[in-house]
């Protein structure tokens, strides 16, 4: 943390009380956003904080992209700024300048909304298995295939969507990436909002694609079956964000119980006299810490461009595992009221299953560890 990041925090704290958590009740009964929330989002500097300034970034770092989930995460509000930095983050990195500058300052205002697009409903874990075709005719791919519970699908209108490139190729080397511009495409739906079992503020969506034609321009990188590579180089970026949502969301629940123990009452007294509540406190207060040590250490090395895949595994697996451990604690101390949906804490609970699935399984990560060894 510095001032430039203290400042930041104070603007994006603001806007998210005054924008987004007035409506969280009708967004999650719609299972999505406002659609003006994203130009919003925009306006106020929230989105792609670390793009340079020349494409319309705030030129910070992964500092601020932290800033901004724990917010969100703070104010118990879904939205996602990280899928759509995660597109941004593979457009910076690997597109031409002409893509960079067609495509992130209108990402940076919210005009574009970013998903980013891998799983597919037969299978999500083996993405070299991916099915979605890719076949170049002309000057153009026709892509066919579908995709499955991807964020911000309602309102996606650029996707970095993973194909096949060369159906024949073995292994990773026949997928590649591409920009798509999804808006009023021919051939391309995406569905209503799946009914997710948590995250109801935001939309988890089908995409489907019917010989739908996207430009060869719109290739990432400069030759097709590097798709595979740039995933598994940033992978890390997205598993870091997931890591900084667990541990702000366990710290939130940690407060939020400790405030209810003291008021809750049971047999004449506070829960927090009793030795049990401060026992299971106590843990869940020695492994947030332990888990934010290690979540700052990580972010350390993000920024000095040294987060290895292995460790951003180790993080996203151990990370989210302990946030799922002090959730589900923390309920349990809430009693009967920590199953209701309008307390923080049960919505809490269920928003945080997710996160041992999403970004490659926990089981997926700790067979990368795995492998390390
Ligand atoms: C709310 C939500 C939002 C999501 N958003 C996105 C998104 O924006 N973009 C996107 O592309 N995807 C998204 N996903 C999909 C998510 O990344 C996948 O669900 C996940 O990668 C697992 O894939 P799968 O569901 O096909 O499970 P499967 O791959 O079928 O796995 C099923 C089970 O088998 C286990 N398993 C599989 N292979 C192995 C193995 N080799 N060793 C040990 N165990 C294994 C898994 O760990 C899991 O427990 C989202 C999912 C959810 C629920």
């Amino acid at each position: 943390m510095d001032e430039d990041l203290r400042m930041f925090r104070t603007q994006v704290r603001q806007f998210v009380k005054e924008e987004f958590v007035p409506h969280q009740g009708r967004w999650r009964d719609q299972h999505r956003p406002d659609p003006e929330a994203w130009e919003k989002a925009g306006e106020s500097g929230l989105l792609l904080r670390d793009v340079p300034k020349e494409y319309g970034g705030g030129g910070g770092s992964f500092a601020h992209t932290a800033v901004v989930l724990e917010e969100l995460a703070q104010a118990g509000v879904p939205f996602g700024t990280r899928e759509h930095s995660i597109v941004a983050h593979y457009i910076h990195m690997y597109g031409s300048e002409e893509q960079k500058r067609n495509w992130l300052p209108r990402m940076a205002v919210g005009r574009l909304v970013g998903a980013i697009a891998m799983t597919e409903p037969s299978g999500g874990s083996d993405l070299q298995g991916l099915k979605t075709t890719a076949r170049r005719e002309g000057d153009h791919y026709v892509v066919n295939g579908s995709k499955a519970f991807i964020t911000n699908g309602w309102h996606a209108s650029i996707i970095c969507l993973a194909v096949k490139t060369e159906s024949s190729a073995a292994g990773p080397k026949g997928i590649s990436l591409l920009i798509v511009e999804s808006k009023s495409l021919a051939g391309y739906s995406a569905s209503d909002p799946l009914k997710t079992v948590g995250l109801h503020g935001q939309d988890t969506c089908e995409l489907v694609f019917k010989d739908v034609r996207v430009p060869v321009s719109n290739l990432l990188g400069s030759a097709e079956g590097n798709g595979f590579f740039q995933m598994m180089e940033q992978l890390p970026y997205e598993r870091l964000q997931i890591g900084v949502l667990a541990i702000t969301m366990a710290e939130r629940a940690l407060a939020i119980t400790t405030k209810y123990v003291k008021e809750r009452k049971a047999f004449g007294k506070p829960l927090s006299d009793l030795q049990n509540t401060r026992f299971k406190l106590a843990e869940c207060k020695t492994e947030a810490h332990i888990g934010r040590v290690f979540l700052d250490d990580c972010i350390g090395r993000i920024i000095a461009g040294r987060l290895d895949a292995v460790t951003a595994a180790m993080a996203k697996y151990w990370l989210t595992d302990c946030q799922n451990r002090i959730v589900d604690e923390c309920v349990q101390l809430h009693g009967g009221y920590g199953y209701l949906t309008e307390y923080p804490i049960g919505r809490m609970w269920i928003d945080c299953r997710m996160q041992r699935i999403g970004g490659g399984t926990n089981e997926i990560m700790k067979e990368m560890i795995g492998w390390s060894i």
